[in-house]
C-alpha cells in the first residue's frame, strides 16, 4: 500500500470517527428511533420527506398508535389513512404507501425486503429511502442522499454544480459511500442527517465552529460557506384565484369529494371554483345548484401555496332552507356516508357535477354529501389548503 493511500484510508476513517463520537453524543431523541424495525423506519421516513421533524413528531405517534403494525395499516380504508394524513401534504406519498403495506403483507408474509435493490422496487420507496432503511435496518453501507447530505456534500467539497442535478447526487453518493461507516452504516446516515439539522444549516448560518468535521471541511477553511450549496434559479409558481362556499343547510355543511386523479386527489373539500367571485355570482351560482340562499357573508381571504401553484381564495358562508329542486334533496341522501369508506350511494346524478365545468358552473353530484362539524372534524380528511375555512367553522 503506498503511503498517499495510508494517508486518505486514515482520513476517511478519522472523518468516520469525528461523526460517529459526535452524533454519540448528540443524536436527537426522536421515537422512532427506539428500535429499527423496518416498518417504524419506513413510516416515519416517508413523512420526513418535505416536512419538518417536529411536525412528523405527533403525526408519527399518531400513525403508530393507530396502525401498531404493517397488518393494520394494510386492512384500513382510504378514508381512515387519509385522515390520519390529513395537513402532511403529498398525498401520493401515503396511498404508495398503503401499496407497499399490501404488497408486503399479502407477498412478504408482512416482512421488508431486506435489501436495497428490492426495497427500491416497491411503491413510493426511492432511492433515499431504500438506503435509509437498508442501512438502518439491514447494516447495507450505503449511503441515503436527501437534501441534508447534498447541502454538506456541496460545503466540504465546494462543489460547484447545481446540488439538484442528478449528476451531482450521483457524486454525492459516491463520494459518502467511500467515507461509510461499513460497521454502523445507519448510524452514519443519521448523524449526517442529525448533522444537516443541527449545524450545517440550511436557512441560517451554519454553526462551523462546533461541527465534528470541519477539518475536512473546504468551503469553511476558505470561509466561502455562504456560496454553497449552488442552485439554479427557482421556478415561478402559477397563481389560480379561486372562490370557497361554505353552504350551511339544515346545521350541516356541504362538502364534495375530488377526483380520485390529479390534485388532492380523493380528499374532501368545500365546494369551490376558479376565479373570484362576486356576492351576485355566488348567489346565482348557488341557486343553480338547487339549493335555496337566504343569507351570505363574505370571509377573509386566505392563501395556500403548493409546490407549484399558489390558490389565492375568497370565501363566501352560505345558509340556505327547503331545496329549489328536489332532486338535490335525493341526491343528498343519497350520498350520506360511513367511515368504512362505503358510500351509501343508490343514484347516479349523471346531470349533477360539483366540479367546475366552465368558469361560473357549479353543480351536485354523486361525491357532494351534507356533513356535521363534528364529522369535518374528525373524519373527513379536508387538505390544509382548507385550513382557514375548516377552522373558522370549528
Ligand atoms: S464546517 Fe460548517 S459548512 Fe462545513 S460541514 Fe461543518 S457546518 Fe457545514
Amino acid at each position: 500500500m503506498n503511503s498517499l493511500k495510508l494517508n486518505y484510508l486514515k482520513q476517511t476513517e478519522l472523518f468516520s470517527n469525528n461523526l460517529l463520537n459526535w452524533y454519540e453524543n448528540n443524536a436527537r431523541i426522536l421515537p422512532w428511533r427506539k428500535n429499527t424495525d423496518p416498518y417504524t423506519v419506513w413510516v416515519s421516513e416517508i413523512m420526513l420527506q418535505q416536512t419538518q421533524v417536529k411536525t412528523v413528531n405527533f403525526y408519527f405517534i399518531r400513525f403508530m398508535q393507530a396502525f401498531p403494525k404493517i397488518e393494520d395499516f394494510a386492512n384500513s380504508s382510504e378514508d381512515n389513512y387519509l385522515k390520519l394524513w390529513e395537513g402532511l401534504g403529498y398525498y401520493s406519498r401515503v396511498r404508495n404507501m398503503h401499496k407497499t403495506a399490501k404488497i408486503i403483507v399479502d407477498q412478504f408474509a408482512g416482512k421488508f425486503p431486506n435489501n436495497y435493490d428490492d426495497l427500491l422496487k416497491l411503491p413510493g420507496i426511492g432511492p433515499y429511502t431504500a438506503a435509509a432503511i437498508a442501512s438502518i435496518c439491514f447494516n447495507q453501507a450505503l449511503p441515503a442522499i436527501d437534501g441534508n447530505l447534498m447541502r454538506i456534500f456541496s460545503r466540504l467539497n465546494c462543489y460547484p454544480q447545481d446540488i439538484k442535478l442528478n449528476k451531482t447526487k450521483q457524486e454525492a453518493f459516491q463520494f459518502f459511500e467511500k467515507l461509510i461507516d461499513v460497521n454502523k452504516p445507519g448510524e452514519f446516515n443519521q448523524a449526517l442527517m442529525d448533522l444537516g439539522s443541527s449545524i450545517c444549516l440550511a436557512k441560517t448560518e451554519p454553526l462551523c465552529k462546533t461541527c465534528p468535521i470541519q477539518n475536512f471541511c473546504l468551503a469553511y477553511q476558505d470561509d466561502v460557506i455562504n456560496l454553497f450549496p449552488k442552485r439554479s434559479s427557482i421556478k415561478k409558481r402559477k397563481i389560480e384565484k379561486r372562490t370557497i362556499f361554505l353552504i350551511h343547510h339544515d346545521h350541516k355543511i356541504l362538502l364534495g369529494k375530488r377526483p380520485h386523479y390529479g390534485l388532492l386527489a380523493n380528499l374532501y373539500e368545500f365546494p369551490n371554483i376558479k376565479g373570484h367571485l362576486s356576492q351576485g355570482q355566488t348567489i346565482k351560482i348557488i341557486r343553480k345548484t338547487g339549493f335555496n340562499p337566504i343569507r351570505i357573508k363574505e370571509l377573509e381571504p386566505s392563501k395556500h401555496i403548493f409546490s407549484h401553484l399558489e390558490w389565492q381564495m375568497i370565501a363566501y358562508e352560505i345558509w340556505t332552507d327547503e331545496f329549489s329542486n328536489s332532486n338535490v334533496k335525493n341526491i343528498l341522501e343519497d350520498n350520506s356516508r360511513d367511515f368504512s369508506g362505503q358510500d351509501k350511494k343508490t343514484k347516479k346524478a349523471s346531470s349533477f357535477n360539483l366540479n367546475e365545468r366552465d368558469d361560473a358552473y357549479l353543480t351536485l353530484n354523486q361525491d357532494c354529501f351534507l356533513s356535521c362539524l363534528e364529522d369535518i372534524k374528525n373524519k373527513w380528511s379536508i387538505p390544509s389548503a382548507f385550513n382557514f375555512y375548516k377552522e373558522y367553522l370549528l
